[in-house]
C-alpha cells in the first residue's frame, strides 16, 4: 500500500474526553473516528487490525470445533419476553419499533436467539454437543460509554454458545474455551490473567474472566506471585496479616465522639489503630436491611456480601432508613437493631477490645468484645484484601494489579434452556433441557487493550501478529531518483515475500514521516535516505526495542523475516497463518 493513496488521516488533535492511551492513539493514528458517544467508524488501518484479531479468534474457535454462524442484530421482543429479560435488561437494551408497531431490540447479547434456533432444529442427543459462535456487533446503551473502544455502545464481540447433554460435556467444552481464549491473548502478545469471576448471585455456576493487565483498566485484580492464584479483588480469598495480639478483655465503656465522621478521625481521637475499630455497613435487598461488621480499615465487598446472602443487594438507601428510626447513622453499631440480621467478617472472630458504634447519637463503645458486648448472627467473608494480606493457598504476600476484562466464559447450565423451554430427547428417551455454556470476547475492546498495554509516549507498538502492516518504508526524499528507485525496489521485494508493507511516498518532511511511523506502531521501519545514496544501506529500526541496524537493500527482507521468526517461535501458530 502506498501511503499517498491510503485513507490514513493521522492527527495531533486529542479530544478532551480522550484520557487513555488506547483512545488517544486510536484517534491519532487514524484507526477510528467518533460518530456519537460510544459509536465509532473503523477507518482502513483500524479495519486491518480488527480483521487480524478476528482471524486469530476464528482460527482458535474453529480449531476447537466451534462452528461460525451470523445472527441478526435486530431481535423480536417476544423471544426476550419468554426469557424474562425484556424487562430485566433495563435501559442498557436499545429498543425500537417497526412500521407495524412491533417491538424489537438491538441485541446486547444472543442467548435467546441461539437457544430458540437450536431448540427448533435439534431434537436428539445424537446431535450434541453443539458449539456455535459468531463475530457480530452488539448494542448496549452503557450508562457511561467511555475510554473509546473499551466501553462503547456499539461494539464487536465474538460470542459463542454450546449446547450439551450434561454437565460433564459442558465442562469439556468450557476447558477448551479456556485454552482457546488463553491462546488468543498469547497470540496477540498480551500479558494477562485469568480470574474466577462473579457468576450471578443465585447458583454456583462457574465463570472466568480473561483480564489484560493494564494500569488504566477498570478491573481490580489480586495475584499471588507464589502459586499463581488470581482473582477479582472483590472476590479474592486471602488470609489476614494480623494475628490479633491476645490481651485481656478490658471493661467496655461508652465514649462521646460527637462530630467524628471517619474511621481515621475516630482512631486518631481515641489513639487506636484503625484496625482496632469495627465499622457497621448496612446493605439492603428490597426493604430488608442487613448489618455487616467489618474491620474499620477494610472495605466491604458487595460481591462477596451478595454471594454470602444469595441475594441481589446494594448499599442501604435513605428511603429505606426512614422506616428505621432505631438506626443511628454515623454511630450505627450492632446494638438495638431489632430484627436486622447482624453478619460479621470472620476476621473479627478473634478480635478483642475493639471500638464500635454504639448506635446512639454521638457515642461509640470502646473495648467492645464479640460474644460479651455484642452478638453476631452469621460469620462470613465480606471484605477486599489490602496490601500486606497473604494468599490463602500458599501464604505468599498478594500483589495488586489492574486490568481490562476482555473475555468472559460461563457455565450457564440450564438457565436459558429452562426459561425458553429448549429441550432434547436423551439416550433414555427422556426430555431434557440443554446444558449450556456461553463464551464472549470483546473484539474491539481487545484491539484497544493491545494498545493500552503496548505503547510508549510516541505511539502504538503493535505486536507483529496483529500489526496492520509489518513493515513501513520511509522514502525520505521522494524527489531524489535513486532513493525513489530503491524504495520502490524494496517495496516489491517485501510484497514478493508476502510481507504487508506500507510505502511512505508522501511529499512530507522526513521528520513528519518518522513521527507518523512511530505513531502508527508498525514493527519495522526502513529508512531510505542519504545513507542509501552514499553507502547503499537501508537503516532498519525496530519499533518495540528501538534497536536499529543497517543492511544493503537485498538483505533487509531476510533479516526482518528472521527476527519475526524468532519472535514467533515462543508461540505455536496454526499452519497457513501469516503472523
Ligand atoms: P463489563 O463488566 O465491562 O460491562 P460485561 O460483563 O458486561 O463487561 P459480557 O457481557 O461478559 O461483558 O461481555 C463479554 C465481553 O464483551 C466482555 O468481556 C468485553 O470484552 C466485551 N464488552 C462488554 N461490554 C462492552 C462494551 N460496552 N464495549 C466494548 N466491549 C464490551
Ligand atoms: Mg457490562
Amino acid at each position: 500500500m502506498r501511503y499517498s493513496e491510503y485513507f490514513l488521516p493521522t492527527t495531533r488533535e486529542i479530544p478532551a474526553d480522550a484520557e487513555l492511551a488506547s483512545h488517544i492513539y486510536c484517534l491519532r493514528a487514524g484507526l477510528i473516528r467518533k460518530v456519537a458517544s460510544g459509536i465509532y467508524i473503523f477507518l482502513p488501518l483500524g479495519m486491518k487490525v480488527l480483521q487480524k484479531i478476528e482471524t486469530i479468534i476464528r482460527q482458535e474457535m474453529n480449531a476447537k470445533g466451534a462452528q461460525e454462524v451470523l445472527m441478526p442484530v435486530l431481535q423480536p421482543k417476544e423471544l426476550w419476553e419468554k426469557s424474562g429479560r425484556w424487562t430485566e435488561y433495563g435501559p442498557e437494551m436499545m429498543r425500537l419499533r417497526d412500521r407495524h408497531e412491533r417491538d424489537f431490540c438491538l441485541g446486547p447479547t444472543h442467548e435467546e436467539l441461539i437457544t430458540s434456533t437450536v431448540d427448533a432444529e435439534i431434537f436428539s442427543y445424537k446431535k450434541l454437543p453443539l458449539h456455535l459462535y459468531q463475530i457480530q456487533v452488539k448494542f448496549r446503551d452503557e450508562i457511561r460509554p467511555r475510554f473509546g473502544l473499551l466501553r462503547g455502545r456499539e461494539f464487536i464481540m465474538k460470542d459463542g454458545y454450546c449446547f450439551c447433554r450434561n454437565q460433564k460435556e459442558l465442562e469439556v467444552i468450557y476447558q477448551q474455551m479456556y485454552e482457546a481464549y488463553a491462546r488468543v491473548l498469547e497470540r496477540c502478545g498480551l500479558d494477562y490473567a485469568v480470574v474466577e469471576a462473579e457468576s450471578g448471585i443465585i447458583g454456583g455456576e462457574v465463570s472466568h474472566e480473561f483480564v489484560v493487565l493494564a494500569d488504566a483498566g477498570e478491573s481490580e485484580l489480586v495475584l499471588c506471585p507464589g502459586c499463581g492464584y488470581a482473582s477479582n479483588a472483590e472476590l479474592a480469598h486471602f488470609s489476614w496479616t494480623t494475628i490479633p495480639d491476645r490481651e485481656d478483655m478490658k471493661e467496655a465503656a461508652l465514649v462521646e465522639t460527637a462530630g467524628i465522621k471517619t474511621i481515621e478521625a475516630l482512631a486518631h481521637y481515641l489513639s487506636v489503630e484503625p484496625k482496632k475499630t469495627i465499622k457497621t455497613m448496612l446493605v439492603q435487598e428490597g426493604k430488608n436491611i442487613f448489618a455487616i461488621l467489618i474491620r474499620g480499615d477494610r472495605e466491604l465487598s458487595l460481591a462477596k456480601s451478595a454471594r454470602h446472602l444469595r441475594r441481589s443487594i446494594g448499599l442501604v438507601e435513605q428511603d429505606t432508613l426512614n422506616a428505621h428510626p432505631e438506626i443511628r447513622m454515623g454511630y450505627v453499631g450492632p446494638f438495638g437493631l431489632n430484627a436486622i440480621p447482624i453478619l460479621a467478617d470472620l476476621e473479627l472472630k478473634e478480635s478483642q477490645n475493639m471500638v464500635i458504634g454504639a448506635n446512639r447519637d454521638n457515642f461509640h463503645m470502646v473495648n467492645a468484645n464479640v460474644g460479651r458486648d455484642f452478638q453476631v448472627d452469621e460469620w462470613g467473608d465480606f471484605t477486599y484484601p489490602v496490601w500486606g494480606d497473604k494468599c490463602s493457598k500458599c501464604a505468599n504476600e498478594l500483589e495488586f494489579k489492574r486490568g481490562i476484562e476482555v473475555g468472559h466464559i460461563f457455565q450457564l447450565g440450564t438457565k436459558y434452556s429452562k426459561s425458553l423451554g429448549a429441550t432434547f430427547i436423551d439416550e433414555d428417551g427422556q426430555s431434557q433441557n440443554f446444558v449450556m455454556g456461553c463464551f464472549g470476547i470483546g473484539v474491539t475492546r481487545l484491539l484497544a487493550s493491545i494498545i493500552e498495554q503496548k505503547h510508549d509516549e510516541r505511539g502504538i507498538i503493535w505486536p507483529v501478529s496483529v500489526a496492520p502492516f509489518q513493515v513501513i518504508i520511509l522514502l525520505l526524499n521522494p524527489t531524489n531518483n535513486r532513493q525513489r528507485e530503491a524504495a520502490e525496489h524494496l517495496y516489491e521485494i517485501f510484497q514478493k515475500h508476502g510481507l504487508e508493507v506500507l510505502l511512505d511516498d508522501r511529499d512530507e518532511r522526513a521528520g513528519v514521516k518518522f513521527t507518523d511511523a512511530e505513531l502508527l506502531g508498525i514493527p519495522f521501519i526502513c529508512l531510505i535516505g542519504n545513507k542509501l545514496e552514499r553507502e547503499g544501506l537501508v537503516e532498519v529500526k525496530i519499533r518495540e526495542s528501538g534497536d536499529s541496524f543497517e543492511l544493503p537493500l537485498e538483505g533487509v527482507v531476510f533479516r526482518i523475516q528472521e527476527i519475526m521468526g524468532n519472535q514467533e517461535r515462543g508461540i505455536q501458530v496454526d499452519k497457513g497463518d501469516t503472523f
